[in-house]
């Protein structure tokens, strides 16, 4: 007998079970997802012989249309293919990406790549919102739960982060592995994870009861008629028409730019039109969780440094007085192996908060997310008061900062997943999860401004001086944050207005 939809969201305890099934498949999607994304820079550059320049604008591209292509992958949920549907379609694109990859990554590397980005746009939006349907609308374990989640995300980012790269550079199992056979078997090795994520998830759908299901499944809470299957198949064709498109956007970044001027701008208006469909009091929900998308593209904006020009600030400018580990590697890696220990933990509290009536509600956790990261910004900053006559400074210092800004992101990135679920109508989860992480694709091209701009202040200069360029910056950074954070909570009483009974 399958669960009713009562009987999975009135669950005992602090976690619904389902959500162990579904941290899962999506560790194992991450895995897949950022193990990828971690040769490619690499790749490019020592393998295709990309001029580094290049090669990080291509990644940007791939990075912009990764998280814009998950609003297409969320409305084509909501309309036509529910999320179980999306989820499983996206994923099988994951896998026909690293295949292609695993085959001849030379030949085949953008087109594979283009594949993966399709398939992540139908995946990634879909398993988070059914997270969220574990949940009654006013659940105040939701967010704990999103965190439990966000752990399993940083698992996989982490685990696939480190070892995809570490066996196409010949770092792991060298000597099991020919050399010409190091970079298929490193992309290979992502479409094996994501084949697991699926079986896995095939397992998982016997206790979803109705979640996800088509819509116009008879099954379905929301009764509406089934949905034709030409329409069905039409978006199998019309995702599969998008993979040549993307390939040639990605091998040719200027038309990155000319994508993202035109795709926000038109996702609101689509927005603002699905808008005029609902109820008011629907609609203030709308406008809120627009308020919550538009600063997360700051947030950010400032924290995607991490990718740029924080990875140039870690070879340059810190020495190893960690552990004697890599600056790199720590930059890389040290936010996602906080996160999986801290994550459960702020869960907890909230749920510990809660129950003594203080639990901040999300426009303050988004508040002190913005706080703690203007705040790590600052340490990032003072690193420099611990800097040698050669510029160089403390690894310990700089992983203080680090810890300080994932405190921050786990007070916004999960928090985020677990409003957007709640502040969307039924039939919009899809494409507000969508709009979510479009705001992410807004935000790592700010990043990408906003690093490029602290690198050609550096030109010709001596590491010293890079490092008080790039520390300026830093501080200009956490400025802005701070500043982000405070309006924030000073329009929390208007933006609680619009929420109503969202917590
Ligand atoms: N690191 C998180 C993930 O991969 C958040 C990504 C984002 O929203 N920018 O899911």
């Amino acid at each position: 007998m399958s669960l009713t939809l009562d009987e999975i969201q009135n669950f005992k305890g602090k976690y619904p079970k389902q959500i162990w099934s579904l941290f899962f498949s999506e560790m194992w999607e991450r895995f897949c997802f950022y193990g990828m994304r971690g040769m490619l820079v690499f790749f490019m550059i020592s393998q295709l012989n990309f001029h580094e320049k290049e090669a990080n604008l291509q990644y940007g591209a791939t990075q912009a249309f990764v998280y814009a292509f998950t609003f297409v992958g969320g409305l084509f949920a909501d309309k036509i293919l529910g999320f179980r549907k999306s989820l499983f379609w996206g994923g099988l694109l994951m896998i026909v990406g690293s295949l292609i990859l695993a085959t001849d990554p030379h030949k085949f590397f953008f087109l594979g790549i283009a594949f993966t980005v399709v398939g992540t746009g139908f995946f990634k939006p879909n398993i988070s919102s059914m997270v969220g349907q574990l949940y009654k609308p006013n659940d105040s374990r939701a967010d704990a739960g999103f965190s439990l989640f966000y752990a399993g995300i940083n698992l996989g980012a982490l685990l696939g982060g480190y070892l995809c790269i570490a066996i196409g550079k010949g770092e792991l199992f060298a000597d099991y592995i020919p050399e010409e056979l190091r970079w298929h078997l490193a992309f290979g090795f992502a479409a094996i994870v994501m084949v697991i994520s699926l079986i896995n998830f095939v397992f998982t759908q016997k206790s979803l009861g109705s979640i996800g299901l088509q819509p116009g499944h008879p099954d379905n809470e929301v009764k509406s008629a089934p949905i034709p299957k030409w329409q069905e198949y039409g978006v199998y064709f019309l995702s599969l028409i998008f993979v040549p498109i993307i390939m040639t956007m990605v091998a040719k970044t200027e038309y990155t730019d000319y994508f993202m001027w035109i795709i926000g701008p038109l996702t609101l208006i689509y927005l603002f039109y699905e808008m005029t469909k609902v109820t008011p009091a629907e609609r203030k929900k709308l406008w809120a969780a627009l308020v919550f998308i538009l600063f997360s593209i700051i947030f950010w904006g400032i924290y995607e440094q991490s990718g740029g020009s924080l990875s140039i600030f870690a070879a340059k400018n810190l020495n190893k007085d960690l552990l004697g580990l890599d600056p790199n590697g720590v930059n890389n890696s040290g936010g996602a192996f906080f996160i999986i220990f801290l994550a459960p933990l702020l869960g907890l509290l909230w749920i510990w908060l809660n129950k003594r009536k203080i639990e901040p509600n999300t426009i303050i956790k988004f508040g002190l997310g913005f706080i703690f990261l203007g705040l790590g910004y600052y340490i990032l900053f003072a690193t420099r008061l611990f800097a040698n006559l050669q510029g160089i400074t403390s690894l310990n210092f700089f992983t203080i900062a680090l810890l300080v800004i994932t405190l921050g992101e786990l007070c916004l990135s999960p928090i985020g997943l677990s409003i957007m679920t709640k502040l969307s109508t039924k039939n919009l989860q899809g494409m507000m999860m969508g709009m979510w992480f479009l705001a992410s694709a807004y935000g790592q091209y700010v990043a990408g401004i906003i690093g490029a701009g602290l690198a050609t202040a550096k030109e010709d200069s001596t590491n010293y001086d890079a490092l008080i360029t790039y520390t300026d910056g830093y501080k200009q950074l956490g400025l802005y944050a701070v500043i982000a954070g405070v309006v924030l909570i000073l329009i929390s009483p208007y933006v609680k207005k619009l929420m109503q009974d969202v917590k």
